[in-house]
């Protein structure tokens, strides 16, 4: 993969306002630019390595933070991809943040609330496992607030990540995307193994008759919350290697970007000899 070809890539998943993102035109099954599994776990394990050394810069810099911001239908591999492309790192250096159904206590809070407690502190890497964009998407579906609050939430949404960029937090958001095929598959495997049935929910069934709901539902975000400064990708994730490599690589490519430096040490270092 050559340079070129990686920038291309990062172009080409990236969500523009301007653009009228259509999601029905979007291959889930698609892998542009990668032609077999192997070829992905190659790139992903020079990534792994790439994200492994900046992730210790990060940490040592302790200026900046990184938020990742992973969504996806029910089944989309967001427990995979972090498990997958955030396991080899230093877990110090990485916070996980699964957001489920908002407590009472949650819930007497405006919704932004429970999620800004959980933003990356300066020097770590957050990830987000569903996150403030259930607010305009679950919500919506189940019609819990009416489209005037969506879109209210939608600006209010902008403004609040361009409050965390403007001090020191990076935002990367992924949306993995899945066919409607391949998430019947994975939810009969659910059914199928006796080690994954814990992962199977009576309600996953219910969500996956409002499929189209949830399409509109993510259309609408994603052209209304794709500012250039905090733009969503969209991942083709029906396989889970590409998924993996596309993400390793946007990842990689954005610390790298961030430039985390060592700070510079202490004067006289070379003159100390350690005492027997
Ligand atoms: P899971 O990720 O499979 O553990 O499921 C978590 C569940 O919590 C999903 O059904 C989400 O839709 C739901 N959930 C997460 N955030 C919210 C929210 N803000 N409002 C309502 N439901 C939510
Ligand atoms: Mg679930």
């Amino acid at each position: 993969m050559t340079e070129k070809e990686t920038k291309n890539w990062e172009k080409f998943f990236r969500v523009t306002n301007s653009d009228e993102f259509d999601y029905a035109k979007f291959d889930p099954d698609a892998t542009p630019g990668l032609s077999d599994r192997e070829e992905a776990k190659a790139i992903q394990a020079v990534n792994t390595e790439r994200m492994h050394d900046l992730q210790e810069r990060l940490y040592a810099e302790n200026k900046q933070a990184l938020l990742i911001v992973l969504q996806a239908l029910d089944t989309g591999g967001k427990d995979g991809a972090i498990r997958t492309i955030f396991g080899p790192l230093n877990p110090q250096g990485v916070q996980v943040t699964s957001f489920k159904v908002p407590s009472a206590q949650e819930l007497a809070h405006d919704y932004l609330w429970r999620i800004h407690q959980h933003t990356p502190p300066k020097g770590m890497i957050g990830i987000f496992n569903r996150s403030h964009y259930e607010d305009v998407l679950v919500v919506k579906v189940h019609r819990l607030i009416d489209e005037k609050v969506v879109r209210k939430r939608y600006a209010q949404i902008n403004a609040f990540e361009d409050h965390l960029q403007e001090n020191g937090v990076k935002i990367l958001k992924f949306h993995l995307c899945i066919s409607r095929d391949e998430q019947r598959k994975r939810l009969q495997q659910r059914l199928d193994k006796p080690d994954k049935h814990w992962k199977f929910s009576r309600n996953d069934l219910a969500e996956r008759a409002r499929w189209d709901e949830y399409v509109e539902a993510y259309q609408a975000m994603l052209r209304n919350c794709s500012p250039a400064s905090a733009p969503w990708y969209v991942i083709p994730a029906n396989k889970k290697w590409y998924r993996n490599a596309i993400i390793s690589q946007i990842v990689a490519d954005t610390l790298a970007k961030m430039d985390p430096q060592f700070p510079p040490p202490e004067e006289g270092l070379d003159k100390i000899v350690i005492p027997e």
